[in-house]
């Protein structure tokens, strides 16, 4: 049974400063799931007996079959903490989320709507790859991190570890995060440096339910010598030994008037009663655990006095420092909405700073406008979804009228805009879910009857001329795609049907229909895929079908400039159009892919080109466009002298342009890096004869020839794989990555393990089947972690008679049913 009604959730829902939303974010394995069922178990949902072994936020039936996180859920919780013997209760959102990187979108949209997240490290792992890609997008988007150490029981019992050892251990994961937290410098949000003696760290186990910060052991030992708390936190980390005979606390580990050294405030403290206490129970000498629990006020009653082993410790340890106990104390210490909207709003609302959506944001006013930003899609049944998310600004409530705001809505518009009402608005608690009637702001809220209007994220309103939240960043792309086929030709409708809501429920799957007719499904990576499959055969289509095998997405680029000024005519002859094409410079490129130039703001990006990418002012002020979808990266470069009527045909050169870059001519896949440069253009003198129809052919042919007479090459998607192993497996991932193209370009000793970290790049191309192929080399000891990193330029030419490149090319060809032939120039080059 819940310790609390709903009643106390939704009177807390108006006491902001009482209110913390956080996720849990670790590399995979680490135990975040586990940790998450520690602290549930403290609110009292599920008993403590199973806390380790529940897995309550695992919803789905595929998640505990695998035992990873794959969905992120929801659970609003409320707790008790003890400040200066006051209990002060607290609501707590806690979105759990996986910690595989083929699912870090989730990732992206669970710290959308926290405003602290909980990094759980494994402490004999260290802090790991993805514990480093998530906290740095945690960082990016203003979210506070405190940092839970998790698996110290294996230091205790597996690895029989003294306390100085484990010490070390842990200041060495401890640096390690705070290294990371370094180099993002955010004043707004004041120190980000999680230390023990601050209160953001705690160490424990995650598995046995027990943990602590030092304090837990600071207010013990303060209360016992009448001392402060805060300064005997302090003595308790870092440098710090108590000399017993002189009663003072020093730096020095050993004095001149010692025979031994002293032992750190740490160790002597805290790791060496936890470490006695474990061995006593484990070593089964009973008197001795008996005497540290009667000092320590450990009581066992009716059947726990038969507990023994393994099970009695988790029962004492539990008792004397509850890892959910530890967790409340750190999570208290982040920030509560009320704080963080404050230095979030920038991040969050793309309109101006001082319009009333951002006032409401940033005061987190219930009285402001609605402002409510929808991070994911969760599905409610199956054929509905609940739109899941947090209320910054103002009350949601159910029948309200709201307008909902797609990613595509323009202030004053209405594209990508519906105005309907909330059918009803609830709460998620894990699996299941709770009626509410109204939501305040700060709080995460699910609402049912808007899934017809939100694709995957969305702003819901109340205030007309609302700009929408910041779209999401993501950190993966969707590079790996398979085609589906009903296998009953009846069921296209369903399978159509079913590719929609599975469209809607995962932030980063692309479902799309090719111009071959063929149903295509893009996902990050062979997982994902998986994945994403099975959820629309079992939920979304409900029908048989058939899967290809996965390929990759490729881009069209260029490597020279074009060897000739290409024309085009109009098919009425009345007008002549001059492109070049010539290769972007690669940063430049990521620079637009990562948005930081584009077309959101041109004077800003015509400065950048100049002064970073040594353009021409001139030429930097002359982009006409970028593409595909407007902000892709390609362009068009307006280099024309004196041309006429040149500005009547820039929207029909745009979207032409959008057009070709989409499609390329090699094998349709899109254009990647390629500037076009519109050198000259001759128009008729009039307008009748020089409309769309006649212009936008000519350019769309004029880009494709030349993008073929400027050494035009196919790039590949290129994995960053990352995998931890021992040092007798290391000739097996050799092999394995040196079969499929894969070259290793770092390889580091993971210090105080038996481990080393390979880092290597494998194109996507070659990565099917290199999971199992290497666990079977390197006997199950090697886990990878594939993550897209890069587009690689593949060397030759595509143009040349026999080559590899033309054969690659051909085969895209063929797979999608295109005449099985090169391109040829003499097809879209015209002659005066
Ligand atoms: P997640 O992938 O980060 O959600 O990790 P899980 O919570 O699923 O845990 C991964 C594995 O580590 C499971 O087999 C857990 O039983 C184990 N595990 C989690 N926490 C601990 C811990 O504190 N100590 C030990 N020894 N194992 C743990």
């Amino acid at each position: 049974m819940p310790h609390f009604t709903m009643e106390q959730v939704r009177s807390l829902m108006d006491q902001t400063e009482k209110i913390r939303s956080l996720s849990i974010i670790a590399h995979v394995d680490h135990g975040k799931t586990t940790l998450a069922d520690s602290l549930i178990s403290r609110a009292g949902i599920i008993s403590a007996k199973v806390a380790g072994e529940a897995r309550f936020t695992h919803g789905r039936k595929d998640e505990q079959e695998r035992g990873v996180t794959i969905k992120s859920t929801g659970v609003t919780l409320c707790f008790e903490h003890d400040e200066d013997g006051h209990s002060q209760p607290y609501l707590v959102n806690l979105i759990d989320s996986p910690g595989h990187v083929d699912f870090s979108s989730e990732v992206t949209a669970a710290l959308r709507i926290t405003d602290g997240a909980i990094v759980v490290v494994d402490c004999i792992e260290g802090c790991a790859v993805q514990t480093e890609t998530v906290l740095r997008q945690a960082l990016q988007e203003r979210v506070k991190p405190c940092l839970f150490v998790n698996k110290v029981d294996r230091c205790i019992l597996e690895m029989q570890m003294d306390a100085e050892d484990m010490y070390l251990r842990f200041r060495t994961a401890i640096e390690n995060v705070n290294v990371i937290i370094a180099t993002y410098n955010d004043a707004s949000m004041g120190d980000l440096q999680v230390r023990p003696e601050a209160g953001n760290v705690a160490f424990g186990s995650g598995l046995h339910g027990w943990g602590f910060g030092v304090e837990h052991f600071a207010k013990m030992l303060s209360a016992k010598t009448g001392g402060n708390k805060s300064r005997m936190m302090e003595k308790l980390w870092g440098d710090w030994f108590y000399h017993p005979k002189k009663k003072l606390w020093t730096n020095v580990q050993h004095p001149e008037d010692c025979q031994e050294p002293l032992q750190r405030g740490f160790c002597q403290y805290i790791m060496n009663p936890i470490n006695q206490l474990i061995r006593a129970i484990v070593d089964k000498d009973s008197e001795r655990y008996e005497k540290m629990m009667e000092r320590l006020g450990i009581v066992l009653k009716g059947e726990e006095k038969t507990l023994t082993g393994k099970q009695l410790m988790k029962h004492v340890m539990q008792n004397w420092i509850n890892a959910g106990d530890s967790l409340v104390s750190m999570i208290v210490n982040l920030p509560s909405p009320k704080v963080a909207q404050r230095y979030r709003v920038e991040n969050l609302y793309d309109g101006p700073m001082d319009d009333d959506a951002a006032m409401g944001i940033r005061n987190c006013n219930p009285q402001g406008p609605l402002m409510m930003y929808v991070s994911k899609m969760v599905p409610a049944d199956k054929s509905r979804f609940f739109a899941f998310g947090r209320v910054f600004s103002g009350t949601v409530a159910t029948g309200q009228k709201v307008r909902i705001q797609g990613p595509h809505y323009k202030p004053g518009t209405k594209e990508d805009l519906h105005v309907k009402a909330i059918q009803r608005t609830v709460i998620m608690m894990g699996r299941g879910s709770e009626l509410i009637q109204d939501v305040p702001c700060g709080n995460t809220v699910a609402l049912a009857g808007v899934d017809q209007y939100i694709l995957k994220s969305g702003t819901i309103t109340t205030l007309e001329d609302a700009h929408n939240f910041t779209d999401m960043k993501y950190s993966v792309s969707p590079v790996v795609k398979v085609a589906v086929k009903p296998k009953d030709g009846k069921d296209l409708p369903k399978l159509v049907e079913g590719m929609k809501k599975l469209s809607k429920s995962d932030q980063l799957v692309v479902c799309s229909v090719e111009e071959s007719g063929e149903h295509v499904i893009a996902g990050c990576g062979e997982l994902h895929v998986e994945i994403c499959l099975k959820d629309l055969r079992e939920e979304f289509a409900q029908c048989d079908f058939t899967v290809s095998d996965p390929v990759v997405s490729y881009r069209e680029t260029v490597t020279e400039t074009s060897s000739q000024t290409c024309l085009a005519k109009s098919a009425n002859k009345h007008n002549r159009l001059y492109f070049t094409a010539e290769p972007l410079d690669s940063e430049l490129v990521q620079a637009i892919e990562e948005g930081s130039v584009g077309p959101a703001d041109p004077k800003e990006a015509a400065k950048i080109l100049s002064s970073k990418f040594g353009w021409d002012k001139q030429a930097a002020q002359k982009i006409w466009c970028f593409g595909p979808e407007c902000e892709g990266p390609n362009m068009v470069v307006d280099s024309t002298i004196g041309a006429q009527y040149l500005q009547d045909i820039k929207d029909s050169v745009g979207s032409a342009f959008q057009w070709a870059t989409k499609q390329g001519p090699l094998c349709e896949e899109n254009m990647r890096g390629i500037r076009f440069n519109l050198t000259e253009v001759l128009l008729h003198p009039d307008k009748v004869h020089r409309g769309g129809g006649q212009v936008m052919p000519a350019v769309r042919r004029c880009c494709f020839a030349s993008e073929l007479t400027a050494k035009p090459t196919l790039q590949e998607p290129v994995f960053l794989v990352e995998i931890s192993c021992p040092k007798e497996s290391l000739s097996g991932i050799y092999n394995c990555l040196n079969l499929r193209r894969g070259c290793v370009f770092e390889e580091n000793q993971r210090e105080g393990t038996p481990l080393v970290q390979v880092k290597a790049h494998l194109p996507v191309s070659e990565s099917f089947g290199f999971v199992s192929s290497l666990r079977q080399a390197t006997s199950g000891q090697a886990f990878p972690q594939c993550v897209f990193d890069h587009w690689e330029s593949l060397p030759g030419n595509c143009l040349e008679k026999g080559s590899k490149m033309e054969e690659l090319v051909l085969s895209i060809r063929k797979r999608k049913n295109l005449k099985l032939q090169m391109p040829l120039l003499s097809d879209y080059l015209d002659k005066l």
